[in-house]
Parts: C-alpha cells; sequence; structure tokens
C-alpha cells in the first residue's frame, strides 16, 4: 500500500492540528458534543480531540450505507445510535469521508429532528465531484479525487483501517 500513498500521516497530523485550533476558536466556551460515525471516524476523532484547547464531550453512532459493498445504496441504516441527548446541544459531527453525501445527508435529518442547538459537520476527507445531494459541510480536511482509499480509519472488507496514511487501494474494487 505504500507505493499508493495520497496523503501521508505527516500531512494529516497537520491538517488535522489545524482543523483542531479552528474548532477551538469557533466553539469557544460552548463545550460541543463531537458526535463520531464509526468506524472510519474513529482514529480521526481520536487525533482531533487530543489538539483541541476546549472542552467537549463525545458520543458515537454506527450506520451501514454499503455493506460488503463499495458502492452507495442510498440506503443507511442504524447500527448504533447515541447515547445521549442531543436536545440544546452544539453538536459537531465527525466523518471520514462525505462521498456522495446521502449518508451524511440522512444522520443530519435524524439528527436535526432531535433539536441541537447547531448541528455542523466536520469530514477529513471531501470527495466533492461525487456529490449527489446537497449537504453543508463545514469543516474539511483534505478534498480528494474520485479514487477508493483505504487507511486512518477506511477499510476496505474491515482491512488497512489501521494505516497511519491514506493510500488508494491497490486494484480498485469492481462495483457490486
Ligand atoms: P456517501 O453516502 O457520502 O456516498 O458515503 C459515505 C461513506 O462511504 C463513508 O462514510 C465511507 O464509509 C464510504 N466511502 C466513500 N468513499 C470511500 C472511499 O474512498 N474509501 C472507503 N474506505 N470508504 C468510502
Amino acid at each position: 500500500m505504500e507505493g499508493n500513498v495520497l496523503i501521508t500521516a505527516e500531512e494529516i497530523e497537520r491538517r488535522v492540528k489545524e482543523l483542531a485550533e479552528e474548532i477551538s476558536r469557533d466553539y469557544q466556551d460552548k463545550e460541543p458534543l463531537l458526535v463520531c460515525v464509526l468506524k472510519g471516524g474513529v482514529i480521526f476523532l481520536a487525533d482531533l480531540v487530543r489538539h483541541l484547547t476546549i472542552p467537549v464531550n463525545m458520543d458515537f453512532m454506527a450506520v451501514s450505507s454499503y455493506g460488503q459493498s463499495t458502492v452507495t445504496s442510498g440506503q443507511v441504516r442504524i447500527l448504533k445510535d447515541l447515547d445521549t441527548s442531543i436536545e440544546g446541544r452544539h453538536v459537531l459531527l465527525v466523518e471520514d469521508i462525505v462521498d456522495t453525501g446521502l449518508t451524511l445527508s440522512y444522520l443530519c435529518d435524524i439528527l436535526l429532528a432531535r433539536d441541537p442547538a447547531s448541528l455542523k459537520v466536520c469530514t477529513l476527507l471531501d470527495k466533492a465531484a461525487r456529490r449527489r445531494v446537497k449537504v453543508p459541510v463545514d469543516y474539511v480536511g483534505f478534498e480528494v479525487p474520485n479514487v477508493f482509499l483505504v487507511g486512518y480509519g477506511l477499510d476496505y472488507r474491515e482491512r488497512y483501517r489501521e494505516l497511519p496514511y491514506i493510500a488508494r487501494l491497490e486494484a480498485e474494487p469492481e462495483e457490486e
């Protein structure tokens, strides 16, 4: 995988630190609830929070959009819901990657229906060219091309999440 590195560990670290500084400024005195989408977002969240200079809370959600396939079905299932109420809270959704936007759009609808004080989205990676639905993304780490990426939380069939960098999958998966 090392020959296909798109974003190095050093580049990720630098950018995550910048995003954390921005978020710390924007949420000064707000103690936001960071909602992480499992499993892909967990490495990003873990690095991000350690660079924040404000107090935050964290909660986790798991959804499935692809199953074993690599193409979006447009169908999203909640596998694990939040433990806490978000009513009146400043919620920041932390995502690994926004592709078509279908998953995010569905998640935002669910969260907004629960009356948070505010809802913003932070994604490490943005495949903006693939967007099919309009979704607001407030913080973006990197804009990436339309190739299948793995590493730093992103998997292909549950593998490669542990890689410290982001790489293009060697053999592009067939659309299923
Ligand atoms: P969307 O609903 O925006 O099309 O899909 C978002 C989800 O698709 C992400 O949370 C992620 O699970 C998956 N995804 C989209 N592009 C990639 C990619 O390049 N690599 C991996 N590993 N997952 C991706």
